[in-house]
């Protein structure tokens, strides 16, 4: 089994770096939020983590799904564990309590996240897509669907799905051919029904045993529909139709028809799903899905970048526990523990880089997750129009970036911790190669990390004539000015700005190719994304160091130190990727586009 303890001390740190408490107990209907709620909450998390879900994580990959007869059934003891999650109200966390829901800040339901997923993610895959669901829902939804469906969501009796993909269509989804057509009944509120008739695959959560009803929201074509994408519309169905009073009624037209085999999140469903004209409400206006799937997607997206996160925490704990156990070899610089036959690991200069880099880059991830989530509570809660504004455009400019760079992380810290283990990485025993298969799924769904890329390049930037841009490159450039000639900080400061000065040329570069030629956007995107994420992980270093060595240096803490050396290990050790990014990015699309499909 992985070896994992909550990082409580380092989120605390994170939340006191951006200011949490002037921040966010300061929204409206955030005042109970306070810093003490958070860390009672936190406490309570860890626990839930550590206590229910950790110990089912190996048996629940080993045993997997098993589908029989239609029916789905969850790996030994994780029905008990969702039933433990559920009761402690975990699944309303940041729902609304209008809804029963908890009213607890977005910021703590993506910390709670990374938590779930450092200590098993495929049970925290079946409550995730009921956030999606619940999301889209709450924003896009008639009051009756709200008034029916939100409380089941919440209180986590009923759970949710998202039905987007078809055979011949994950990324283009303007190809869905799943229809939808009125049946002649009423829905919920006096609203028509309709027939949704189409078979989804790879649908996580599409059928299980942890819920009495599922709730799956289905892209799907009315009959009058543009082609393309312009053309969708959003329904709900459940798999049990619900009475009025939110009792379960007759089995609805829906079925799961098989569930795959699959690399990794073994105890995740992933469902082929079968709609034969089965009663299904539009969420949202005709035509208008796609625009309610992206709020899904969204929120989604940010969560799946805590997926990486948290297994990579998971990972890195496990190594730095091998690693100090493991005794191979003599130190360089001569024997350091004589009374054993040979020295831990850890005092080996490559095993050491291995570790500092895993945590170097979960805690800088952690840091910017920690600012992008108080943004969301700011850009939902801010009474001033204008500060919600701003706070929205950094949640959309970074939620590709993290989505992303959050997951590519994830893997490949998940792969240096099988390095750190040498060949017992490589055995299922010690946890580390499931860690690998489990981050891998992370890089492919909610669009993959390559279309988050181009979400970059071609919507993000372009957006507002660079409105969005700004709300990172004002405060990083605010940052730069205001420290530039403080001594104690140069070692951090300095190379965030020249990493910062190849961002801002970068960014010229792909916005004047990529109007003359989209494909130069497109070649430049991933290598841009990735430049972008280092630049913003040098900025959260840089702010770090400046936090620490704000602390007394009688005062500071192994806990201080370790952060300023590591703070130290990215800017010299990682951040002088960028310079190789930006001259890939220089280099153009020719490289690239230039072969001919046939030397293929
Ligand atoms: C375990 C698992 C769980 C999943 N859960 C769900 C779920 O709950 N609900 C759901 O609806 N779907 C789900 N999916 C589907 C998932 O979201 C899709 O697999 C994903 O969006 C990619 O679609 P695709 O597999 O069809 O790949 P394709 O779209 O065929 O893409 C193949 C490759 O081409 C690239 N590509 C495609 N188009 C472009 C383009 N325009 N520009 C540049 N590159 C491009 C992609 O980046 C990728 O590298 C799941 C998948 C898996 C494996």
């Amino acid at each position: 089994m992985v070896t994992y303890t909550a990082p409580l001390e380092d989120i605390r740190f994170a939340l006191d770096l951006w200011s949490y408490d002037e921040t966010v107990p300061a929204l409206p209907g955030y005042e109970d939020a306070t810093r003490d709620v958070v860390d009672a909450v936190l406490e309570e998390a860890a626990k839930l983590c550590v206590n229910e879900l950790l110990p089912l994580n190996r048996s629940g990959d080993e045993e997997g799904c098993t589908f029989e007869n239609g029916v789905v059934r969850t790996p030994k003891g994780f029905k008990e564990a969702y039933q433990a999650f559920i009761e402690g109200g975990w699944a309303g966390l940041a729902a609304d309590p209008d809804y029963g829901g908890q009213g607890l800040p977005k910021t703590m339901q993506f910390t709670v996240e990374e938590l779930i997923c450092s200590t098993n993610l495929s049970l925290g895959i079946y409550p995730g897509l009921s956030h999606g669901a619940y999301n889209a829902l709450a924003l896009h939804g008639t009051d009756a669907l709200k008034t029916l469906f939100l409380p089941k969501l919440t209180d986590g009796t009923w759970a949710g799905t998202m039905c987007l993909t078809e055979s011949h269509c994950g990324t283009d989804l303007g190809l869905i051919r799943t229809k939808a057509v009125p049946n002649g009944a009423i829905g919920p509120g006096g609203e028509p029904a309709y027939k949704i008739t189409g078979t989804k695959i790879f649908i996580s959560a599409g059928e299980h045993d942890l819920t009495e009803n599922i709730l799956h929201l289905v892209l799907a074509k009315l009959p009058d529909a543009p082609a393309g994408a312009k053309g969708i519309s959003l329904f709900l169905v459940p798999k049990f139709i619900a009475k009025e009073d939110g009792a379960l009624g007759p089995r609805n037209g829906v079925a799961c028809g098989a569930i795959e085999h699959k690399m990794g999140i073994k105890a995740s469903a992933t469902c082929v799903m079968n709609f034969d004209e089965a009663e299904g409400y539009l969420v949202g206006k005709p035509h208008s899905g796609m625009r309610a799937m992206f709020t899904m997607m969204n929120t989604a997206r940010l969560a799946v970048g805590m997926q990486g996160l948290g297994l990579a925490e998971a990972a890195y704990q496990s190594a730095v526990a091998y690693a100090k156990d493991r005794t191979q070899g003599r130190a360089l610089k001569g024997a350091q523990h004589l009374d054993k036959a040979a020295d831990p690991i850890i005092v080996h200069p490559d095993v050491r880089k291995m570790l500092l880099t895993m945590r170097a880059q979960i805690e800088g991830c952690r840091a910017l997750a920690t600012w992008v989530g108080m943004a969301v509570d700011v850009a939902e809660r801010h009474p001033d129009a204008a500060q919600r504004q701003e706070a929205d455009d950094l949640v959309a400019l970074m939620t590709p970036i993290i989505k992303a760079y959050f997951t590519d992380m994830g893997f490949d810290v998940a792969n240096l911790g099988v390095q750190v283990f040498g060949g017992h990485g490589y055995i299922r025993e010690h946890g580390m190669e499931q860690l690998v298969r489990d981050a891998r799924i992370a890089q492919l769904y909610e669009g993959t990390n390559g279309i988050q890329a181009l979400d970059l390049v071609g919507r993000k930037l372009p957006q507002g004539m660079g409105r969005l841009l700004r709300r990172f490159f004002h405060p990083v450039l605010g940052f730069i000015e205001d420290n530039q000639m403080d001594a104690d900080l140069a070692d951090y400061v300095l190379p965030l700005a020249k990493a910062f000065g190849r961002l801002q040329q970068a960014t010229g570069w792909v916005a004047q190719q990529g109007l003359r030629d989209p494909e130069e956007a497109g070649a430049a995107a991933s290598d841009y994304l990735r430049l972008f994420a280092l630049v913003a992980l040098a900025y959260v270093w840089a702010k770090t160091a400046q936090a620490v060595l704000a602390v007394p240096e009688a005062e500071r803490q192994a806990f201080h130190k370790a952060k300023l050396s590591t703070a130290r290990f990215y800017m010299t050790r990682i951040l002088p990727q960028t310079s190789s990014l930006f001259a890939m990015i220089n280099a153009g699309a020719k490289p690239i586009m230039e072969p001919e499909e046939a030397w293929f």
